[in-house]
């Protein structure tokens, strides 16, 4: 049998607006819904044959395509109302009962029944700027995440006081929509309940229907020792809560060390530079070196010591992750010349030349 011309079945004429084209759908699918034609394939045929038009002319895109091509321009709807079905619910809302004929028309038709889907909450991450000496020896940190949580109001229900939720009409309660698609069948969640298998109707004042709402959260993190930049921290169940009793996301709290004046960091070791006056790197000494703990350490500085020797100050430097123990501190000399002279100091330094001029060295 040749298909029938889609503005034919609808009974509209070519330059029916949307809204015609909607009226005209509405009044078909009431009128032939399988569920209200039991054992009458007609009217069964008749239904498919209005929703395959719709279908196609609400498309502004599809529409114009068969207009130019006719049934050819659309490409073959075997599969009708597989792909857009699910959007059409919005045009039984207002008519009472009929969104859950409609959906449970679907819903036997592909996938069936399932369990209720209880979306999990969302992971959330957070970034936490630490100095380099509490990414060296470890802190615990208070921070305050704003996060979503179960609404007090309706316990997370998302439904006014006393109201319960619809079973969605077009998932029929499962949140998952199976799609066939020539030899593939996918599962997707249900665009029109989210994949929670059921519509809010009368929304909770406080949360809006949503179940949550914003609010903010002190949680204390342990910062381990050693922890560099980028370091990521997973807290379990500390992330956005779920709705419906939906299981709660995760936390990430994600470390960022600051540049530090004194220390630059190496791994575990750290290197830093001292000033060291130039008497002291010739006849050799002691020295305090600032270490990242916040104290000093003695270093000896060994006769005819050159610009730029390191030294290493062995466990100053940065815990390892997760183990014992620590890096090292590496000190590097920076031989202080001094900038004003004395006339003494002038004086000896004079002394100091010739005699070195005569040893030849
Ligand atoms: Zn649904
Ligand atoms: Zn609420």
């Amino acid at each position: 049998m040749a298909k029938r011309d889609y503005y034919e079945v609808l009974g509209v004429s070519k330059t029916a607006a949307e809204q015609d084209l909607k009226q005209a759908y509405r009044k078909l699918a009431l009128k032939y819904h399988p569920d209200k034609n039991k054992g009458n394939p007609e009217a069964e045929e008749k239904f498919k044959e209005a929703t395959e038009a719709y279908e196609v002319l609400r498309d502004s895109k599809k529409r114009a395509s068969y207009d130019k091509f006719g049934h050819e321009g659309v490409g073959s709807f075997e599969g009708f109302g597989r792909t857009a079905y699910s959007d059409f619910s919005d045009i039984f809302e207002d008519l009472g009962g009929f969104g859950d004929i409609f959906g449970s028309f679907f819903g036997s038709s592909f996938g069936g029944k399932g369990r209720k889907q209880a979306r999990r909450g969302a992971d959330i991450q957070y970034d936490l700027l630490v100095t380099l000496e509490e990414a060296a020896f470890g802190k615990e940190a208070q921070i305050e995440i704003p996060r979503r949580e179960v609404c007090d109001t309706c316990g997370g229900t998302g439904s006014k006081n006393g109201s319960k939720p619809t079973v969605c009409p077009i998932c029929n309660g499962s949140g998952q929509i199976r799609q066939t698609q020539g030899f593939f069948s996918i599962s997707q969640p249900c665009s029109r309940c989210h994949g929670e298998g059921h519509i809010v109707t009368s929304p909770c004042k406080t949360c809006g229907g949503s179940g949550l709402i914003q609010k903010k959260r002190t949680i204390t993190v342990k910062i381990p020792a050693g922890v560099e930049s980028g370091s990521r921290l997973k807290i379990t169940g500390e992330g956005e809560q779920g709705p419906n009793g939906g299981t709660a996301g995760d936390l990430y709290v994600v470390i960022h060390v600051k540049k530090h004046e004194v220390f630059e960091r190496h791994g575990a070791d750290i290197i830093s530079l001292i000033n060291v006056p130039f008497p002291t790197v010739c006849l050799g000494g002691e020295i305090d070196a600032p270490t990242l703990s916040g104290g000093t350490a003695k270093m000896k500085i060994p006769p005819a010591t050159e610009n730029g020797a390191v030294f290493r100050l062995k466990g100053n430097g940065i815990s390892y992750l997760g183990s014992y123990g620590r890096g090292d501190q590496l000190v590097k000399i920076n031989i202080m010349v001094p900038k004003k002279l004395s006339s003494k100091q002038r004086e000896l330094l004079q002394e100091f030349a010739k005699i070195s001029d005569e040893q030849g060295a």
